[in-house]
């Protein structure tokens, strides 16, 4: 689906992408309005195209509500967006006010920056990616620059979706699909790890604690799959608690022993919560430490970009509490499991309800950083400094600089760096980015992801 502001050429690029000459409508209220849909055929792949024509940003318009509200129901039920702004002009708010309710849709957004044959255009074509979205492409419809490239990244999308190509399909349940605002902002909890490390345990403890409202419970927790529940005002969900109860009816007694079966079957469900959660709770028993078992789900949780937090279970069982234990425990933790070192670790006991408290807290606290965007001209202003004390290593005859950045998603942080020259930075240069990001900005518990790319002239 097409959507930007009045002018920015979405008529001319819709015909230029169907092939197709638009009637030009007379301005009659309604009919100007009426969405118009063809389909495209490109590379193999068959879509339909939808102008969204007038519905966004006729805000004198007596009907604007209604036909805001027609626009916004109509890119709910589309499978990519594609939000075409004006080069020439640069970003303005409006581009902004959209961007934001494509975001809202969840629904991946391509940008096309339009008009980029003009002159004009060429000064501010970077600022458009602070808009956040991935990939952005220049074209210019009225001469077909960019189009075929445009093109080839619709069909990339939705080629790859087993429901077909595009929206010609996805037609009949809309309506469903419309996302209700406040479970944007839940937070949906996977507590995963091996058998009997304690997960059941902490669900209870965690209904128990002071605060946490069950809401709209079906039953006992013990039937439930999800369980909802508030803290501090805010939402979160426990996911596929059902799941994580599987294992122990399957192993029936001492199911946690190493390399059997079952520890095969807990990384496999374990996969399933990882995968719809935003942030995973990866239990590991105090007295045995991190296993192998327990890296590979915590590498499952890191590959899958969600938040994590490591919880030492069973902390009441730990004999020595004196600090050097703690920190040899951990220690011996961050080890084995390198790969999350940005993950917080907590030593709780869901049988004695020790520091149990602490676990919301932290995965709060971890959804709202991993959610958070960095205003470019901070980003901008910080890349300047770190560059300016730690420039990226060259390895040719050209000295890499580092020209702009932009963040491009969030949940997890995604962040492009335009270069000179570089395609890549050295492993270790990235991970020095990382952590300055990290620290600057206070992203804690989740991975950052980091793209490099050359700055066309
Ligand atoms: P799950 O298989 O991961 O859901 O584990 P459960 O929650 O069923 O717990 C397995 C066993 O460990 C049960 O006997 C619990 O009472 C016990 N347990 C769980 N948490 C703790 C804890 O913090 N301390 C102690 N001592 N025992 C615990």
């Amino acid at each position: 689906m097409l959507v930007g502001r009045p002018n920015v050429g979405k008529s001319t690029l819709f015909n230029r992408m169907t092939g197709s000459r638009r009637a030009i409508v007379a301005p009659v209220a309604g009919t100007t309005r009426d969405a118009l849909t063809r389909p495209v055929e490109w590379g193999g792949a068959a879509f339909d195209l939808f102008d969204t024509g007038g519905l966004f940003g006729a805000s004198e318009d007596p009907l604007h509500e209604l036909v805001v509200q027609q626009g916004q129901r109509a890119i709910v039920g589309a499978d990519l967006l594609v939000m075409l702004v004006d080069g020439r002009e640069g970003l303005v708010p409006g581009d902004e006010r959209i961007a934001k309710d494509l975001r809202q849709t969840g629904h991946p957004v391509i940008v096309a920056i339009n008009k980029t044959d003009d002159k004009r255009a060429q000064a501010s074509l970077t600022e458009f990616y602070e808009l956040g979205f991935d990939p952005v492409i220049e074209i210019s419809a009225e001469h077909g620059h960019g189009v075929a490239e445009l093109l080839d990244e619709i069909v990339k999308r939705i080629g790859t979706r087993d429901s077909g190509f595009g929206t010609r399909q996805a037609g009949e349940s809309r309506e469903s699909q419309i996302p209700n605002p406040e479970s944007r902002e839940e937070t949906r909890i996977a507590i995963v790890g091996r058998p009997n490390v304690g997960k059941s345990s902490l669900v209870n403890r965690l209904l128990r604690e002071e605060r946490v409202l069950v809401s709209e419970m079906p039953g006992t927790t013990r039937d439930a799959i999800d369980v909802p529940l508030m803290w501090h005002r805010r939402h979160f969900r426990i996911v596929d608690t059902a799941g994580m109860r599987r294992p122990g009816r399957v192993g029936g007694g001492k199911a946690g022993a190493p390399g059997g079966k079952v520890e095969f079957v807990s990384v496999a469900l374990a996969k399933e919560a990882i995968a719809d959660a935003d942030v995973v709770a990866l239990l590991i028993d105090a007295n045995e430490g991190a296993t192998d078992q327990d890296a590979a789900i915590g590498g499952e949780v890191d590959r899958a970009g969600r938040g994590i937090v490591i919880i030492a279970n069973k902390w009441d069982l730990v004999k020595s509490q004196d600090q050097n234990f703690v920190k040899k425990f951990d220690d011996d933790l961050r080890f084995k499991m390198r790969f999350l070192d940005y993950a917080p670790i907590l030593h709780i006991s869901a049988l004695t309800g020790e520091r149990a408290g602490k676990v919301i807290e932290t995965m709060d606290r971890i959804a709202v950083s991993r959610r958070t965007r960095v205003p470019t001209p901070a980003l901008n202003k910080f890349v300047q400094e770190i560059t300016a004390a730690n420039p990226p290593v060259s390895s040719g005859r050209k000295h890499v600089r580092i020209m702009y950045a932009a963040q491009i998603g969030v949940a997890p942080p995604s962040f492009v760096f335009f270069t000179n020259v570089a395609t890549t930075f050295h492993f270790s240069y990235e991970r020095f980015l990382v952590n300055q990001l990290r620290q600057k900005f206070g992203f804690v518990g989740s991975p950052i992801r980091v793209q490099v790319r050359r700055r066309k002239k």
